[in-house]
């Protein structure tokens, strides 16, 4: 079914809107219409998504859709909605939060299942505290590209649709200018909403959230299988493994998020809430990316502990439910499990390796090693070793390296595996486990600079870059290129 629709006029595309989260009554959130933006215009729209969604592709670009994704009208048949959760905040029960900036549209049949669509900066709603309800250009642009940069590299994420932005100022460390993100996930439901609802004691309310995410995203857990029945120590479970591969993936990719707050981690594993996110550079592993994070709590090998960590607060939030205590502990255990095997794979991957053997582990730990000690950029290094494994010719890798010595005896082993492990080294798995591009903080920033200006170019080319992460894009040699020295200096906080 395509919504075809040449009607600008009425303005709805067709669109059919559900709202099944509301189905959970007012406990959950509050009605709320958006505030509207002054002169809203595209920053940029996601073409590619719009056709995976079956969204007219002409319509998301037209004036209805503009004023409809900035906030200003309604479309038939949505009902907006903030809605309500807690949640721990750098290790500290921060107490009710919820959706301070963002709005719940609805939910859309695309081809893809129910998809829900939020828009994030669309003004004050009851769980905006101190804030003013509204997202800036600047990191609306950093959401955008890489929510759409991360699914590209096969990471779950939440979507997005398009960026509208608006000369309203909005102050933040100077006055900045609005913006709006049209974000897209089948759900937006984190491990807040239930550590909100069990904080209060509201076991019913509790329950009835346990339920809805498993009828609708964890039907597999239905029975309880492998739990006697226990149907939320299974949910249990199943978050741990999906967020047990997530982390594994950003640790391979190397991607920090800066913010693993309990209200920013998805019941479905998805990446969700880009703030002060990071690309590593260098490889560095006690790499702080969010200069708000003095304690490095979230530095980048913090990442698994503190996700195990949220998982335990979600454990706690579930245990009403579940009953008793050690039954959770199983559950949370398959997170400690995962984690090692799924981290394993992706690296066995980048490294070309088919099938896991024995010392694999040491392999990749004493690269790691001597990768933080050498401070060797980290997408080059492995985008090189790709090409390497290729050409037979490892020169460009070891340039990489101040301690040559320390990369001999490290290639050497690697390059004794095919014959003492009878596995070839497969190039071409490489070439899909090893990035050329990814949103790096110094793109980001170009990017945002020229925005801010008014330029939207570069925005759209590093769209089409990271949409096809890795391809080679002949033209866009620097794009994949060391960091400038400015990169450096880059501060990103969690103002945003
Ligand atoms: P974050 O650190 O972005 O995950 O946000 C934490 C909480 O603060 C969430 O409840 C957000 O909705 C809320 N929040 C963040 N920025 C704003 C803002 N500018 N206005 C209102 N609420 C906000
Ligand atoms: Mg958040």
């Amino acid at each position: 079914m395509n919504l075809s629709c040449n009607d600008g006029e009425s303005g709805d595309c067709g669109l059919r809107w559900n709202n099944r989260f509301a189905s959970l009554g007012p406990a959950f959130f509050t009605r709320q219409l958006p505030q509207p933006l002054p002169a809203p215009y595209w920053v940029a729209t996601n073409q590619a998504l719009a056709r995976e969604l079956d969204l007219n592709a002409d319509w998301l670009g037209s004036e209805a859709a503009l004023h409809a994704f900035s906030g200003n009208t309604v479309l038939p048949g949505s009902e907006p909605l903030a809605s309500v959760y807690s949640g721990h905040q750098f290790g500290v029960w921060a107490g009710q939060l919820g959706d301070g900036r963002a709005l719940l549209l609805g939910e859309l049949q695309t081809p893809q299942g129910p998809m829900e669509l939020q828009l994030k900066g669309s003004g004050l709603t009851p769980y905006s505290r101190m804030g003013d309800g509204r997202a800036v250009l600047r990191s609306s642009i950093r959401e955008f590209l890489c929510s759409e940069a991360m699914h590209a590299l096969g990471i779950p994420t939440t979507r997005a649709l398009c960026i509208t932005g608006s000369p309203e100022p909005v102050r933040r460390e100077s006055i900045e200018t609005a913006a709006v993100v049209t974000r897209v996930a089948p759900s937006f439901i984190r491990f807040g909403h239930f550590e909100h609802f069990a904080a209060r004691g509201q076991l019913d309310e509790l329950r009835q959230l346990a339920d809805y995410v498993i009828e609708r995203h964890y039907p597999e857990c239905l029975e309880g299988a492998g739990f006697d029945g226990n149907r939320y120590a299974a949910l249990l479970q199943a978050v741990s493994e999906r967020t047990a591969a997530l982390v594994a993936q950003w640790q391979a990719v190397g991607f920090c998020h800066g913010v693993l707050n309990t209200d920013n981690m998805s019941i479905l594993g998805l990446t969700i809430d880009y703030g002060p996110f990071q690309f590593l550079d260098a490889f560095d592993p006690d790499h702080i990316c969010n200069h708000s994070d003095h304690q490095g709590r979230y530095a980048f090998k913090q990442q698994p502990p503190v996700v195990y960590w949220n998982l335990y607060r979600l454990g706690q939030a579930l245990q009403p439910l579940i009953g008793d205590p050690a039954i959770a502990m199983v559950a949370l255990e398959s997170f400690k499990a995962l984690f090692p095997a799924e981290f394993m794979a992706r690296m066995r991957a980048k490294l070309g390796l088919t099938t896991a053997h024995d010392g694999d582990d040491t392999l990749i730990d004493s690269l790691l090693h001597l990768m933080a000690d050498n401070a060797v950029d980290y997408p080059i290094f492995w985008r090189r070793l790709t090409h390497a494994v290729a050409s037979g010719d490892f020169e460009p890798v070891r340039d990489l390296f101040a301690d040559r010595a320390g990369w001999d005896r490290w290639l050497l082993s690697f390059k004794e595996l095919p014959a003492l492990t009878g596995r070839a080294l497969d190039a071409n798995l490489m070439l899909k486990n090893n990035p050329r591009y990814v949103l790096r903080n110094h793109l980001g920033e170009q990017a945002i600079r020229a925005a801010q200006e008014g330029n939207y170019s570069e925005v759209h080319a590093l769209q089409l870059l990271l949409e096809r992460p890795f391809d080679e894009h002949p033209g866009f040699e620097a794009h994949a290129g060391f960091p400038p020295d400015w990169a450096r200096h880059i501060s990103i906080s969690c103002s945003s």
